[in-house]
């Protein structure tokens, strides 16, 4: 079974002290895959100055060099691994980046690059900004080959273009939906990679404010039941003591199991 930790937003408001903060007793244990945003354009959150929330203006993430260089040791040391989180993780005033912005093939593209040649990284998983998705938005990312973390189960052909592959993930969800006795209302993660045609998808447990452990540790019993793999995402901007602690204690339940190997994201999606 591999276990993995995704945390996002890690953008050029970040400073490597934000994420020593949290994993720096933990990257040694699992690497932590970053969702990252290349080009940051500010909104309403912890962590963003003000001045910044409604700005509008893109801030490169190499601009912020004490982040970068660290981000360089980080991947180095296989401590981190870099995803692509959106390209400026803006809130249009009618959706998420993903969902309305005009432009989400160039965007896939360009992010990429970007944080390729920047980090000198290997960039292969694309974390959408808020979990939101449109079809056209979906469908650039799969162009680019790009794995997708998140929770995007929506089989209704207008969220997903579909494919040679789709219409047998959509039996595989239904059918542990059935077996584990839910109906189509009852939240639930696959534990599963899916794969399409020229992509894979993965869905991932929140850990945010308020999350308690015995979620998450029937969330990854669940999953282990079902030979399946477990991801956990978080955002280091938000967690406390206290979501710190319910992280600790995850790892400690699942560092019992001898057959439970701690990866970086990316692997999640090994053949
Ligand atoms: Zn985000």
């Amino acid at each position: 079974m591999k276990f993995a930790i995704r945390d996002d937003d890690t953008c050029y408001f970040t400073e490597p002290e934000d994420l020593a903060r949290v994993y720096g007793d933990v990257w040694d244990r699992v690497p932590i895959c970053l969702a990252t945003v290349p080009f940051a354009i500010g909104y309403e959150r912890v962590g963003i100055p003000r001045e910044h929330w409604h700005s509008n203006r893109a801030w490169p993430l190499g601009d912020n060099f004490a982040l970068k260089s660290a981000l360089g040791s980080l991947i180095a040391a296989d401590r981190v691994t870099v995803a692509l989180h959106g390209y400026t993780h803006q809130d249009f005033p009618t959706g998420y980046e993903f969902q309305v912005a005009p432009d989400p093939e160039r965007r896939v593209q360009d992010g990429r690059q970007y944080l390729r040649t920047l980090l000198n990284a290997d960039v292969s998983v694309f974390v959408p900004p808020h979990n939101a998705l449109s079809r056209r938005g979906l469908a650039a990312v799969a162009a680019a080959g790009l794995n997708i973390l998140g929770s995007f189960l929506s089989f209704c052909p207008s969220m997903r273009p579909w494919d040679a592959k789709t219409a047998r993930n959509w039996w595989r969800v239904r059918r542990f939906r059935a077996s584990t006795g839910r109906t189509r209302s009852d939240r639930f993660v696959y534990p599963h990679v899916l794969r399409y045609e020229r992509h894979a998808e993965f869905g991932c447990h929140s850990l945010i404010p308020g999350t308690v452990l015995d979620d998450l540790l029937t969330g990854f019993e669940e999953a282990r039941r079902a030979g399946g793999d477990f991801c956990l995402a978080t955002h280091y901007w938000e967690v406390s003591d206290a979501m710190k602690g319910v992280m600790m204690r995850l790892l400690d339940h699942a560092s019992r199991y001898a057959d439970v190997s701690f990866v970086a994201a990316e692997d999640l999606f090994a053949a």
